[in-house]
């Protein structure tokens, strides 16, 4: 019977070096060769079975990069080049290589690759949902800047991105999903309740992951319409951005015959309209153009006269 330290039992998806000319690869994890370029990383604390401490000098831990994953790294960097918007809504460009090629990282946890271009929007979506996930993929992110517990420097992982685990692989797949409906077109989202309850547009036309009607309850009063029972409606995202800002259905038709207040600028004071009613106490079919159950030459007149 053997007694090393050897024979003691590795974690699912994780082996041991050969030897100590041989390293880790930073990102996927893989036993790189001693040629493979090392990059050096600072930790300053580790976790035991009492919480984080921190280390009284912190520790230096020596990482590889593989081939593959320096490929990701060019592509990462020519990636934030090619979006000089998003390279300046960043602000430096280490950070955005990074919150890219840890995108990568995510995707190649999945075995998928990047795609050759990004558009902007794209590029957006990737970040946003893979980004943080892909940080937490790295095989560094075990090491530093907190050394996790049962986690030791003379081990790899047995596959590249092997050592990651179940709940981050659903996570990921759970952002990847999101991110594909992301790029889809814009589908056609039917309302809830019938119709926007201020305009009564039926449907809008949104992104597949958008939930874009609004619930709200509304008193028919506030709807300029009568009776005792609140009423259980939704907002489509152009009344509800009004809304929002703080106007009421009053502002939303008003800015619809209104656009750039062209009329109402002869007035100091906001035209008292009659007749403007929320579709969801009128009743009837939800409209193809908003608030088209008014009549809302009427009150574009009524603004042209200036007699209001
Ligand atoms: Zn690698
Ligand atoms: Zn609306």
């Amino acid at each position: 019977m053997t007694t090393t330290t050897d024979a003691a039992p590795l974690p699912l998806g994780i082996r041991r070096l050969p030897d100590a000319e041989h390293a880790a690869c930073r990102a996927c994890g893989t036993v790189c060769g001693p040629t493979a370029p090392r990059s050096t990383f600072t930790a300053l604390g580790y976790v035991d079975r009492l919480g984080v401490r921190e280390y009284t000098t912190p520790a230096e831990v020596t990482f590889a990069t593989c081939d593959r994953c320096a490929a990701l790294d060019a592509h990462a960097a020519a990636t934030l080049d090619a979006h000089p918007a998003i390279r300046r809504a960043i602000g430096s460009p280490s950070i955005g290589r990074h919150r890219i090629v840890s995108a990568f990282h995510a995707l190649a946890v999945l075995g998928v690759e990047p795609a050759e271009t990004y558009t902007a929007d794209g590029l957006t979506s990737l970040l946003d949902r893979l980004t943080a996930p892909g940080v937490s993929a790295a095989w560094s992110s075990r090491f530093v800047p907190i050394r996790e517990a049962d986690v030791s420097r003379d081990t790899a992982a047995a596959e590249p991105w092997l050592h990651v685990g179940s709940e981050l692989r659903a996570e990921i797949r759970r952002q990847y999903t999101d991110h594909l409906a992301d790029r889809m077109p814009p589908r056609a989202v039917a309302c809830p309740s019938r119709g926007c309850a201020w305009c009564g547009v039926g449907t809008v036309m949104a992104k597949r992951t958008a939930e874009p009607w609004t619930p709200h309850t509304m008193s028919p009063a506030s709807l300029g319409g009568v009776g005792p029972h609140s009423l259980a409606v939704h907002l489509c995202p152009t009344c509800e951005r009004i809304r929002e800002d703080g106007g009421s259905i009053r502002s939303a038709v008003l800015d619809l015959v209104d656009p750039g207040r062209r009329l109402r600028r002869r007035r100091p004071y906001e035209p008292e309209v009659n007749g403007v009613r929320g579709w969801a106490v009128m009743g009837g079919r939800p409209n193809a153009a908003p608030f088209a159950h008014l009549d809302l030459d009427g009150v574009r007149e009524l603004l042209e006269s200036a007699d209001y």
